[in-house]
């Protein structure tokens, strides 16, 4: 990080909350659900799809967990009562991850099974590498249970990463589906890439195992490079809009609000411009839509956690050119 950067992050905690608030209004979709709602009417003109994450991570206690059983419900409810297209996406330690990992497997389980009997997609989010393993074996072994509604997301930068998806993929066959992101938690070199160029190029090529291995892929970037050879990946494997996934014979029949095998997945007030247009040419493209009161604790932590989130956000409010909601 540059010196742009560190500055941005030493004075970061000094900003009076009325102005982290102003920033974090254009990452998150208010602190209700109703606000949220109201958020996703709005953005539904553009073409876009939903994965909502109520604000939130590593309780210190397991009784804690309850609360976020109890939202995830009702955002159930309401994607069901509003017709929104939309699923969920969770953050184990919410859950209990860190504390009692039967617990929070069968508080996940529960999240899920009530999303499954209302035919919602559940996503969950990848942490930092001291829940790598609990969150992918959580996730197979509850589509073990039968729950086919459930995925995970995986990591380009790290070095694990290749081998994590050629297990899942074998595990579970066409059920397998991924979101590839390039990871947001600076983790240390002796288990990740650590240059930018590196760990695009990781992302890339975890991009193109995941298409191979008949995976359903969610390509969530905002970074061009990653993006466009995600097109040429997908062009190369016949795969694109309004076509049916060549991978599978018999052709596996698109499951609902997904796309033909792969999607497009941005931050919310993050590059709309790019997802606008992804969206024009038929690509779908969803948006992560977090909401709840925790923006504050949530936004301050992702900085102090990777300071170059500071720097992007602070180009965004610069040279708001460079980046449209
Ligand atoms: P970058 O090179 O970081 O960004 C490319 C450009 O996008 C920047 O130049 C900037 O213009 C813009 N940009 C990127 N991020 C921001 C921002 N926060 N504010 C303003 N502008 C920005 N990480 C995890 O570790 N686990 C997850 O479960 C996870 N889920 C994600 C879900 C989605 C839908 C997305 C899009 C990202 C998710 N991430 C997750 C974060 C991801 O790992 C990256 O940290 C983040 O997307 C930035 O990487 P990038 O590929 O967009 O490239």
């Amino acid at each position: 990080m540059g010196l742009f950067g560190r500055t941005i992050v030493t004075f970061l905690p000094f900003a009076p909350r009325f102005i982290v608030g102003w920033v974090a209004k254009r990452y998150t979709a208010g602190e209700s659900l109703e606000e949220a709602l109201e958020v996703m009417g709005g953005l539904s003109s553009e073409g876009a799809c939903f994965t909502i994450d109520v604000l939130g991570e590593e309780i210190k206690s397991i009784d804690e967990s309850q609360w976020f059983i109890d939202e995830y419900e009702s955002v159930i409810d309401s994607i069901v009562d509003s017709g929104v297209d939309a699923n969920i996406s969770i953050k184990p330690t919410a859950l209990g991850l860190l504390i009692d990992e039967q617990l929070a497997l069968s508080n996940i389980e529960r999240i899920v099974r009530k999303a499954a009997g209302n035919d919602i997609f559940v996503r969950l989010d990848m942490e930092d590498n001291r829940v790598t393993q609990a969150t992918i074996d959580a996730a197979v072994s509850i589509q073990n249970k039968g729950l086919e509604n459930i995925g995970v997301v995986l990591q380009g930068r790290l070095f694990r990463t290749p081998d994590d998806i050629s297990k899942v993929s074998n595990l579970l066959g066409r059920n397998s589906d991924f979101r590839i992101c390039k990871g947001i938690y600076l983790e240390p070199p002796e288990i990740s890439h650590t240059s930018y160029i590196d760990i695009v190029d990781a992302t890339n090529r975890a991009i193109d195992l995941m298409l191979d291995s008949g995976s359903y892929t969610a390509i969530a970037s905002h970074d061009i490079p990653v993006i466009d050879h995600a097109l040429e990946s997908l062009q190369k494997r016949g795969l694109g809009p309004g076509k049916e996934d060549p991978r599978h014979n018999p052709t596996v029949p698109v499951r609902k609000g997904k796309g033909p095998g792969y999607e497009f997945q941005f931050l919310l007030g993050v590059r709309g411009n790019i997802r606008r247009d992804l969206s024009r040419k038929g690509h779908r493209t969803r948006i992560y839509l977090p909401y709840g009161e925790k923006w504050y604790e949530y936004g301050m932590r992702r900085l102090r956690e990777n300071p170059g989130v500071a720097v992007h956000v602070t180009k965004s409010l610069l040279m708001p050119w460079t980046n449209r909601r």
